[in-house]
C-alpha cells in the first residue's frame, strides 16, 4: 500500500497554496452568555420536584473551553435510582397509562414548544458544557431536539395506525442512559418516542454533560407533565450501572461506547428487560474519482472536524480512490489550515474544545499510536488556546488497513486516510471493522449509489452529502455498533409489545 502512495503530493506542491491566517482573521462575535442561567447547584429531578440525594455527594461540571466550573451536579446512588424508578412505576400505573393517546401527544408537543421558546439558552448551555460550538448546538442539536419532541408527538395518538394488523401496548417504565457528545438531542432521541408510546422514563445524561438535560426538567416541570412521568437523575457509571441492575424497569436504550454496551447487555441477559444499544462507530467516507471533489472535501470535513470527531457516525476512515487520491489529500490539507479552533461560544468557530481531559488523553494517544504505526501525520498549524483541552484537525496519510486508527473508535477531529482502485476492493475495506454505524459514498453515479448502499454493512449510508439527520428517518448499527433504531416509525418499536389483532389461530 505505501508503494501505491507514493506519488501522492509532498507538502510543498507548486499547485495553488493559499496563504491564510497572516493577511486577515474574522473578528470575534461571541454569543453572550447572560441570557443563559445556571444554578449554582442541581439537585434530582424526581417524581416532579428537586430532591437532594440520598448518597449526599455532589460533583462538578465544567466548562471543557476553559476548566471553569459550571455548576455542581447531585450524585444519585441505589436508593436514589429506586426512588426514581418508583417515582416512574407510580406515575405509570397512575396517570401515564390512563391518559388518552391524544392527551399524552399535547404534552409531548408542548415541551417541543417550550424547547424552541428556550432555544437560545439551551444552544449556549449546550456550548458551554460540552464545548461544542455554538454555530453546531444552535443550527443543528436543539432545533433537532425539539424536532423530536415534534414528530413523537403526533405518533401519540396513531399508533394503531403506524403497525397495521398489529394491537401496540406501552411496556412501563424505562431506564435510558445517554453519552455527552450531543447531550440534549440524546435525550429528546430517548423521551420524546418513549413517552408517545405510553411509557414513563428515568432518564441519566452523562456525567460531563448534564446540564441541558437538567434545563429540559425544569421545562418539563413547567410543561406540568404529571410528576414522575420523567425523572432526570445525574451521576457517573455507578450510577448508570444501578438504573440498568433495577429490577422494575422495562426497557433499557443505552447510547454511549461498546466497552459499556457489552456490559450492559450482559447485566440485562437473563431478564425481561427490552434493549436497544447505539454504540461506536468507524464510519467509512469513500470518494470516487468521479465525485464532485470540492464538495466531498466539504463533506469529509464535515463529517469528521465538525463538533471535534465527537459523533459516533463521524467518517473518520476516509478511501480515496488512486487517481484522485493527490488532488483530494492537497484539497483536504488547505481546508484544515481555514478550519478556525477555539472558543466554542464564538459564531465563527468551527471546532470547540474536547469534551474532557480523559478525552484528549484517549485522542493524543490514538494520535501517538498512528505516528507509531508508520502512518504519516499532518496538522493543522493553528495556534490552541492556553487552557481548557484542545485538539489541531489531523490528518493521518498511508495508513494501513490493519492499524488501530483504522479500525478503533477514536472520538476525536483525526482522520486517517486510505487508498483503493475498485468497487469491490473498497467495500471489502470498508466493511473490514469490528463497527457498522454509517458510512458516506462520494460519486456522480447513481448506479454506483445503489450499488455500494446494498453491500455496507452501516445502518446508514449517506450518498453525496454526510451527517445529515431527520426525526424521520431511522438510525441505529450492525455488529458492534449496536441494535435496535432510533427515530422514524422504527423508533417506536423498541418501547412497545406489538400483537397480533387477529390471533393466529382464527387466520385463514
Ligand atoms: P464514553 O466512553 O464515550 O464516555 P460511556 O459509554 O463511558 O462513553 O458513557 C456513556 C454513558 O454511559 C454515560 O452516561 C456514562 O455515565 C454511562 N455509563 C458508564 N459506565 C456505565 C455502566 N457500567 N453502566 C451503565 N451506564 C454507564
Amino acid at each position: 500500500m505505501k508503494k501505491k502512495q507514493k506519488n501522492i503530493l509532498p507538502r510543498k506542491s507548486n499547485t495553488l497554496k493559499l496563504s491564510f491566517d497572516t493577511s486577515w482573521t474574522y473578528a470575534p462575535a461571541p454569543e453572550s452568555r447572560t441570557s443563559a442561567t445556571i444554578q449554582p447547584r442541581y439537585d434530582l429531578f424526581i417524581n416532579g420536584k428537586w430532591t437532594k440525594p440520598e448518597s449526599g455527594k455532589y460533583f462538578e461540571t465544567i466548562n471543557p473551553a476553559n476548566e471553569e466550573t459550571l455548576s455542581e451536579i447531585a450524585e444519585a446512588n441505589a436508593a436514589d435510582v429506586n426512588k426514581a424508578v418508583a417515582a416512574a412505576r407510580n406515575a405509570y400505573e397512575k396517570y401515564w397509562k390512563k391518559l388518552p393517546a391524544k392527551e399524552r401527544g399535547k404534552y409531548i408537543f408542548r415541551i417541543a414548544r417550550m424547547m424552541q421558546e428556550k432555544s437560545r439558552e439551551l444552544a449556549i448551555i449546550e456550548s458551554l458544557d460540552g464545548g461544542k460550538p455554538i454555530r453546531e448546538s444552535r443550527d443543528f442539536d436543539i432545533p433537532e431536539a425539539a424536532n423530536h419532541f415534534f414528530y413523537y408527538a403526533g405518533w401519540a395518538d396513531k399508533l394503531d395506525y403506524a403497525f397495521p394488523g398489529k394491537k401496540t401496548a406501552s411496556l412501563g417504565v424505562a431506564g435510558q442512559i445517554i453519552p455527552w457528545n450531543f447531550p440534549l438531542l440524546m435525550a429528546a432521541w430517548k423521551i420524546a418516542p418513549a413517552l408517545a408510546t405510553g411509557n414513563t422514563v428515568v432518564l441519566k445524561p452523562a456525567e460531563t454533560t448534564p446540564l441541558t438535560a437538567l434545563k429540559l426538567a425544569e421545562l418539563i416541570q413547567e410543561a406540568d407533565l404529571p410528576p414522575g412521568v420523567v425523572n432526570i437523575i445525574t451521576g457517573a457509571g455507578e450510577t448508570g450501572a444501578a438504573l440498568v441492575q433495577h429490577p422494575d424497569i422495562n426497557k433499557i436504550a443505552f447510547t454511549g461506547s461498546t466497552e459499556v454496551g457489552k456490559m450492559i447487555l450482559r447485566a440485562v441477559a437473563g431478564t425481561n428487560k427490552k434493549l436497544t444499544l447505539e454504540l461506536g462507530g468507524k464510519a467509512a467516507n469513500i470518494i470516487f474519482e468521479d465525485a464532485p471533489l470540492d464538495q466531498a472535501v466539504e463533506g469529509i470535513i464535515n463529517g469528521i472536524f465538525f463538533n471535534q470527531g465527537h459523533v459516533c457516525c463521524a467518517g473518520s476512515r476516509l478511501y480515496i480512490q488512486e487517481s484522485v487520491a493527490n488532488t483530494v489529500i492537497r484539497k483536504l490539507k488547505d481546508r484544515i489550515e481555514t478550519l478556525i479552533v477555539g472558543d466554542p461560544l464564538d459564531k465563527n468557530t468551527d471546532i470547540g474544545a474536547i469534551n474532557s481531559k480523559k478525552q484528549l488523553e484517549t485522542i493524543h494517544y490514538y494520535i501517538k499510536t498512528g505516528i507509531q504505526e508508520g502512518a504519516e501525520i499532518y496538522e493543522s498549524s493553528c495556534r490552541l488556546p492556553s487552557k481548557g483541552f484542545w485538539c489541531k484537525p489531523t490528518l493521518f496519510l498511508n495508513v494501513a488497513q490493519s492499524s488501530r486508527i483504522a479500525q478503533e473508535e477514536i472520538f476525536g477531529p483525526v482522520l486517517a486516510i486510505l487508498t483503493f482502485r475498485t468497487d469491490d476492493e473498497v467495500i471489502e475495506k470498508a466493511n473490514n471493522t469490528p463497527y457498522g454505524l454509517s458510512a458516506g459514498v462520494w460519486t456522480d453515479k447513481g448506479s454506483r449509489i445503489f450499488n455500494m448502499t446494498r453491500k455496507m454493512r452501516a445502518g446508514v449510508v449517506w450518498a453525496n452529502t454526510y451527517n445529515k439527520f431527520d426525526p424521520t428517518s431511522p438510525f441505529g448499527g450492525y455488529k458492534e455498533s449496536g441494535f435496535g433504531r432510533e427515530g422514524g416509525l422504527h423508533g417506536l418499536m423498541p418501547y412497545l409489545h406489538l400483537s397480533n389483532l387477529i390471533p393466529n389461530s382464527t387466520r385463514k
